[in-house]
């Protein structure tokens, strides 16, 4: 297909009233800097850590997604910041679904926020199975997608079940079912193999999520992004609210994103406890199944899940109960912590599951 008919084909899939939106301006467009009075702010400088507060941010993120574009490897134009990947996710529900007319589909087992998020814009949300090894098959959803569907939500690594999708068939459905894929990739970072970013070359319908709340250990700066081709991120740039992300969050994400050595430091160090915490679990005789993890988690299956995880959260251990979502029974997934929270959570865990 020509780059001119993609886009025409992407250019469809976008709501009428998101088409012709005249978003709202601000006069700082080209200009950041000068006698500034189109903005009714106060002149007098405040700051908080050497960041100005008197001015409202950039709202093209011009600084931040020139670092995006730097750590990546992709132009600025590809990129579109939201407070954390949360926000991109309503960005989605606005440019692409028509409550009533569109709907979506989500793989299933995996993150709630989609369903969440579709049910909050009144999108019907479609339900499909992952295979029972969790992977996506391509041929499946082509074969079962209803023609409403105007949007797929996969995620790789998944959440909650820890494992890659095969690229392959997450790629096929872009090439050969022409509506949007989303990609949620929070958790690249802690996988060998699983960076698909460069793909949005090759297919525009593609949108790539990641998040600064995971490897970059910065959740509280709520900061998120997309990876797409510009002609969706231009879109998203007009739905979003101008000012979405404010100026310390933009400033700390740019620290962030300069310190890959750390980064790659404590994913190094997260993976080395993850494989620790997988080995040990796999000795324990209550435990039945513990699934291969891409991720800072891992999920596992043993007698008496739910019982098991109060007991925890009696001694102060917070994990997470997954045994009431469908195909996860008795299922409960463990975030990977320091190796001395690590300890306690196996020591505590030991312990219940002799007792049980
Ligand atoms: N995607 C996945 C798969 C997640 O598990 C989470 C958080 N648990 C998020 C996105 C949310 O990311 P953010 O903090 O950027 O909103």
């Amino acid at each position: 297909m020509s780059a001119k008919s993609a886009k025409a084909e992407l250019t469809a899939l976008i709501r009428p009233n998101i088409l012709d939106l005249e978003p709202y301006h601000c006069a700082r467009e080209k200009v950041l800097e000068g006698v500034l009075l189109d903005a009714n702010e106060n002149p007098f400088r405040h700051e908080a850590d050497g960041i100005q507060m008197n001015r409202y941010p950039d709202p093209f993120q011009r600084k931040v997604r020139a670092a995006l574009s730097s750590v990546i490897g992709l132009p600025s134009e590809c990129f579109a910041a939201g407070a954390g990947s949360d926000e991109v996710l309503e960005w989605i529900f606005k440019v692409f679904c028509q409550p009533g007319i569109d709907s979506v589909v989500t793989a299933e087992p995996t993150y709630g926020m989609y369903q969440v998020t579709a049910q909050i814009f009144g999108v019907q949300r479609h339900l499909f199975r992952l295979d029972s090894r969790f992977q996506f098959r391509a041929s499946d959803f082509l074969r079962d997608v209803p023609s409403s569907a105007k949007v797929l939500f996969v995620c790789s690594p998944n959440n909650p079940t820890g494992n890659l999708l095969e690229a392959d068939e997450v790629l096929r459905v872009c090439r050969e079912w022409g509506k949007i894929v989303v990609l949620d990739q929070a958790y690249v970072d802690f996988s060998r193999e699983g960076d698909l970013s460069s793909e949005i070359l090759r297919n525009p319908n593609l949108i790539v999520l990641r998040t600064l709340s995971k490897a970059y250990g910065r959740a509280a700066l709520r900061f998120g992004y997309a990876i797409a081709d510009p002609l969706v991120i231009s879109f998203f740039m007009k739905v979003k609210a101008p000012y979405n992300l404010n100026s310390i969050t933009m400033e700390h994400a740019c620290v962030a994103l300069a310190d890959q050595e750390n980064k790659r430091d404590e994913v190094r160090r997260i993976c080395a406890e993850r494989e620790r915490v997988v080995q040990r679990l796999s000795q324990m005789a209550a435990v039945t199944e513990v699934f291969p993890s891409e991720a800072n988690f891992v999920l596992f299956r043993c007698r008496g899940a739910a019982p098991v995880v109060d007991q925890l959260f009696s001694q102060g251990i917070v994990v997470r109960d997954r045994s009431s979502i469908p195909g996860l029974a008795d299922c409960i997934r463990i975030t990977i912590g320091t190796p001395e929270e690590n300890d306690l959570l196996l020591r505590e865990l030991d312990s219940l599951l002799k007792e049980g």
